[in-house]
């Protein structure tokens, strides 16, 4: 337990000493939505080492919404601004959750990306 423990925290640290880059990178704002609401890593490889490159910084809400969670369609158009981020975390992110969505603009966004 304890070691499992540890383990935990040892990647916990990992991730906060990406903090400073990964806020700059973000502009101090979700990198979803721009919103600055409870702003904290979001790892979206956790069987890989912490790497700038595969944490994105994120609000409460996408988070939960990264993670899985459903949210009204008509609440996240802000994917269609973000799958085009020049971040390829934050563009592969934002594609993999508009897979998810149920809406006639999301399949188009996804549409015109794979067209690009
Ligand atoms: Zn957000």
């Amino acid at each position: 337990m304890a070691r499992g423990l540890d383990k935990h925290k040892a990647r916990l640290e990992a991730v906060a000493a990406f903090g400073k880059d990964l806020a700059r990178r973000a502009g101090r704002k979700c990198e979803l939505c721009e919103e600055a609401d409870d702003l904290r890593p979001y790892e979206t490889d956790a069987d890989e080492e912490p790497e700038l490159e595969t944490l994105i910084l994120l609000c409460s809400r996408c988070r939960q919404v990264t993670a899985g969670r459903k949210d009204d369609p008509r609440t996240l158009r802000f994917l269609e601004g973000a799958m085009w981020s020049e971040v390829d975390v934050v563009a592969a992110t934002a594609r993999a959750i508009l897979t998810r969505v149920d809406a006639n603009w999301a399949r188009d966004a996804l549409d015109l990306i794979e067209q690009s």
